[in-house]
């Protein structure tokens, strides 16, 4: 092992680290919701969703006494919208089963819906300050380079490996505990970072594996990209008299699980059929717009109809778009809000 890695990384934190961060030293709740807003997020986009989450939910009762929708109306814009379902869910995980506050040790954080290791881990050193160890992307890249592990390192034999190391290298609890966890990030952030890294000026880079054998950009080696499917998705905007929107939530399971959106599926006749909308190879193509998810990706199709179905499904109402407090998603937030561009 590095010698005094822990203590050497403090003193960089201390003169390069970030200390200014919305929820440090905030205690767990708040570590708890930032650990899983900045999953796949950045830390400037996360910032003043995490703010405003923290006036409307300011401990996990309140969170767990709210309603989802206020909670997704929030989220909205921040993706990956499963985080937010679970956060409702584990809040009222922890209002039944540990009255309210959030609990302090491994297996009991680990049971709440959507806390894994690592962010236990985090919850337990950066908001206890007691002893946990995080494991997230930045982590594993300075950790392989200093132990120059060019495995794949999503394998179980890596993730043991790295793991073991992660613990090895920590300090056992205390202040010590959590600034190490902040400063493990910020090195991997900050110094480490995924292209040019900053090796000349870097405090372990007589010791570092990678810098040695100059392979540095080899380390981590990529895993094979593999090709995303296309999907074409078709949202229908239907428009009434009043100039309002029919709005449907979708179903709370699947992508943008619980948000509102106009009816969407892959074909026009499809969604004439579910909506009673008989017209509907009338309606006008305004744009196309691309949207990546983590498996796959969409083009949707943005059409427009203004009729007013006799009859309209369950679930479906008529929205004035400008006022509409619900959250919706980011992509259809975009077009439907940019539509006077496209008419
Ligand atoms: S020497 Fe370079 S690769 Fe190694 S830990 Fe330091 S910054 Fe990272």
């Amino acid at each position: 092992m590095i010698p005094e890695f822990s203590i050497r990384l403090a003193k960089w934190h201390q003169v390069s680290g970030r200390h200014n961060l919305p929820w440090q030293g905030q205690g767990p709740y708040s570590t708890w919701i930032s650990e899983i807003m900045l999953q796949q997020t950045q830390v400037q986009v996360v910032i003043p969703y995490y703010e405003s989450f923290l006036v409307e939910f300011p401990n996990p009762t309140v969170l767990a006494n709210s309603c989802l929708d206020q909670v997704l109306a929030l989220w909205a814009g921040l993706g990956y919208y499963a985080r937010a379902r679970n956060l409702h869910e584990a809040a009222k995980q922890i209002r039944e089963d540990h009255a309210g506050i959030v609990p302090d040790n491994l297996d009991d954080l680990m049971r709440l819906k959507g806390i894994g290791r690592s962010t236990a881990g985090a919850i337990l050193s950066l908001g206890f300050k007691k002893s946990g160890v995080i494991q997230d992307g930045n982590v594993r890249r300075v950790l392989a380079r200093l132990f120059l592990i060019d495995d794949d390192l999503s394998t179980s034999n890596s993730q043991r490996l790295l793991w073991n190391i992660a613990h090895q290298l920590a300090p056992n609890a205390g202040h010590d505990a959590a600034i190490h966890t902040q400063a493990m990030m910020d090195f991997g952030a900050l110094l480490c970072t995924k292209h040019k890294p900053g090796c000349e000026k870097c405090l372990f880079r007589k010791e570092c594996l990678a810098n040695q054998s100059k392979r540095v950009s080899e380390i981590p080696t990529p895993k094979r990209a593999k090709r995303k499917e296309l999907k074409q998705w078709i949202m229908l905007e239907v428009r009434n008299e009043k100039n309002r929107i029919l709005l449907i939530k979708r179903p709370e399971k699947g992508i943008w699980g619980g948000l509102y959106a106009p009816p969407i599926g892959e074909s026009l006749l499809t969604l004439g059929a579910t909506i009673g909308i008989e017209e509907v190879l009338e309606a006008s193509e305004l744009t196309t717009l691309e949207h990546s998810f983590s498996h796959f990706s969409i083009q949707l199709l943005h059409f427009r109809l203004c009729a007013e179905p006799k009859t309209i499904p369950a679930g479906a109402f008529w929205a004035e778009i400008d006022t509409f407090q619900g959250g919706l998603p980011a992509p259809v937030k975009k077009l439907l809000k940019n539509e006077e561009k496209y008419s």
